[in-house]
Formats: C-alpha cells, sequence, structure tokens
C-alpha cells in the first residue's frame, strides 16, 4: 500500500499519518520529521536545511528527495504512508518516476483540508513532546498531566511570523498539485474539520473503499 498525505501545514496530517500507520501497518514518511532530525543531529543536510525550515520555506527539493527515496528503499518501496512530501509539482514528478522504476505507483493521495483560521489556531497552539515526538494542542488535545512542562515544546516554525510563511508558500507553490493528483485519479478530499477520531475514521473509509491493496493489507491493528 503506498499512499500520501496531502494539506496545508497544521491539517492534521501528522497526527492522522501516526494513528493510520499504527493500524495500517505502514512506515511513516515525513520528510519534516526527517529534517528536523537532521537539524538535531547537525549533520550536513540539518545544516544546509536549518534556515529554510526557521524561515518557513521550502527546503532545496534534492535534499528533501533524497531523504524521501531512502526511506521508501528502506521500507521496499511498499506499505508507506508518505507525509509532507512531495509538495511540488517538481518533487511530484521525481516520485512519479521514481515509483514507475521501480514497477510501482503512489495509490491514493488523501487531502485534508481546514479553513485558514483553523490552521492557525491549531498550529500556534500546537506543542510536541520533545522526548517521545507526541503531538499536542493546548485547548483540543492537551497533554496529560504526567507530561513534565518542561519536555512540551513549540517548533520554531510555529512561531506567527514562519506560520504565515508556510501558508504562503502552500498556497503558492503545494496546492497547485492538487490539480496534479487528480488528473492522475488519484486525489480524495477529506474534510479536516473534527475531532481527530472523526478525521481518522473519514481517512479509513476513503481507504477501505478506494485503494485496491487495502484487501492484502498485513494483519491489522485494532
Ligand atoms: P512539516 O513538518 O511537514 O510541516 O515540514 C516542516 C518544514 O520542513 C517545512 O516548512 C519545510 O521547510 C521543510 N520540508 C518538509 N517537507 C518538505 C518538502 N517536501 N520540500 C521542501 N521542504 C520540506
Amino acid at each position: 500500500m503506498r499512499l500520501a498525505l496531502f494539506g496545508p501545514p497544521g491539517v492534521g496530517k501528522g497526527t492522522q499519518a501516526k494513528l493510520l500507520v499504527h493500524r495500517l501497518k505502514l512506515k511513516h514518511i515525513s520528510t519534516g520529521d526527517l529534517i528536523r532530525s537532521a537539524i538535531k543531529l547537525n549533520s550536513s543536510v540539518g545544516k544546509e536545511a536549518r534556515s529554510y525550515v526557521r524561515a518557513g520555506e521550502l527546503v532545496p527539493g534534492p535534499i528533501v528527495r533524497k531523504l524521501a527515496e531512502d526511506a521508501m528503499t528502506e521500507c521496499g518501496i511498499d506499505y508507506f504512508i508518505l507525509d509532507g512530501y512531495p509538495r511540488t509539482i517538481e518533487q511530484a514528478d521525481w516520485t512519479m518516476e521514481f515509483l514507475d522504476g521501480h514497477n510501482a505507483s503512489l495509490e491514493a493521495v488523501l487531502s485534508i483540508s481546514v479553513s485558514d483560521e483553523v490552521i492557525v489556531s491549531r498550529l500556534s497552539k500546537r506543542r510536541i513532546n520533545r522526548e517521545t515526538g507526541e503531538i499536542y494542542h493546548l485547548d483540543f488535545n492537551p497533554p496529560p498531566d504526567s507530561v513534565p512542562r518542561d519536555n512540551l515544546v513549540q517548533r520554531k516554525d510555529d512561531r506567527p511570523e514562519a506560520i504565515r510563511q508556510r501558508l504562503k508558500v502552500y498556497r503558492n507553490q503545494t496546492f497547485p498539485l492538487e490539480d496534479y493528483f487528480e488528473r492522475q485519479g488519484i486525489l480524495h478530499r477529506i474534510d479536516g474539520v473534527g475531532d481527530i477520531e472523526v478525521v481518522y475514521g473519514r481517512l479509513m473509509s476513503v481507504i477501505v473503499s478506494e485503494v485496491k491493496s487495502f484487501g492484502k493489507s498485513r494483519q491489522l491493528q485494532d
């Protein structure tokens, strides 16, 4: 099963991806997570990417391409869900080319949408547990009391200036990809408004009814 989650920053792709990978036993390939790890490690990729991420800009394509292709290769080019990649037409072309070269294809792109106001609220109140990577929202999905407050951090690019820039980049460079996927007949639009479980239910029902390889899934988790 080869899926991609698509949508603006803050729409809940990371949260939903975590639920889907658990249920469907997929590998979660988030280029954002890979880049943040590289930055933390201060590797050469991290050094090059840092200023772009902080400013809310896209990291140069070839860097992310390599991260995504290495990750897809690691899992045998199957049973994965892409999150935050591809993000430009160029990256989408690379992805199709890469998969084609392995006699594979992307089966479904699940595009989640919510209004800009919801995005800004979700991002500005998003907190991450720096130890576990767990994602919280201060109002709607607050961290339990057992999580030490010192462990909760805000991503540098979740500050207002960077949020505005990320939304601009999304509108100009990423949103046009919806048409691209639609022309290929693999786009499915999902309403991202509602509780996490409700949105998850919408995603699962599209996967069950539209993704042919669903019937051949590995043992599912409850
Ligand atoms: P995300 O966690 O998906 O919101 O990604 C965080 C940041 O990582 C983005 O704002 C970009 O700076 C960078 N990034 C992640 N994925 C990509 C991509 N496919 N192309 C370029 N930059 C990316």
